[in-house]
């Protein structure tokens, strides 16, 4: 995993004193303690599963799972997205709290995958519907990928702007009847 830059410790003193911006420290704080949403729709949420476990240990980096989007500001969107599912998606996007981030964590989720020669079930992508923050291709990623993904994650949010974020994020606009 690679490192992620804190410009808040990059400001250390001699004397241990350590100055920053509220900007920094709100960042610093929400890249560390990112509380995922629980949700996956097909057979890459088995790959995203043993992330959960010991021997990769997701919660090292701060992230809990949550049922909850109330209590979640990340999803990671896991598995094809069907046009039945897609309202669900959304509606759970909209009960997250701001700021909130999406990983498109692979291929059926990005592209429609294996799904893509024109099917009349699947959206082509989800961020047709909701908006993508990093996108992460593989079928399934492994979970070293989705590792890697959150690092570059954590990276975006170290080095944005809080007010600017809530404002782009209160424009958005979701769904749409139209995927196509
Ligand atoms: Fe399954 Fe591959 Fe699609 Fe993941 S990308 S949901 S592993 S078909």
């Amino acid at each position: 995993m690679n490192s992620i830059e804190f410009p808040l410790l990059d400001r250390t003193t001699q004397n241990s004193v350590i100055s920053t911006t509220l900007n920094d420290l709100s960042n610093w704080s929400r890249l560390s303690s990112l509380w995922s949403l629980l949700y996956g729709t097909s057979c890459c949420f088995i790959e995203f599963a043993s992330l959960i476990g010991s021997r990769f240990d997701f919660d090292r980096y701060g992230l809990v799972q949550r049922s909850s989007p109330r209590q979640a500001d990340l999803i990671l969107t896991v598995g094809t997205v069907t046009m039945k599912m897609a309202p669900s998606v959304v509606r759970l996007f909209e009960q997250m709290p701001e700021p909130k981030y999406v990983i498109a964590m692979d291929a059926c989720t990005i592209t429609e995958g294996m799904f893509s020669t024109d099917s009349y079930s699947t959206i082509r992508g989800v961020d047709k519907v909701i908006p993508v923050d990093v996108y992460l291709a593989g079928c399934p990623p492994k979970p070293e990928a989705v590792i890697d993904a959150i690092t570059k994650l954590c990276k975006k949010i170290s080095r944005e702007i809080y007010e600017d974020r809530i404002r782009s994020q209160q424009g958005d606009r979701c769904f749409t009847t139209n995927h196509k």
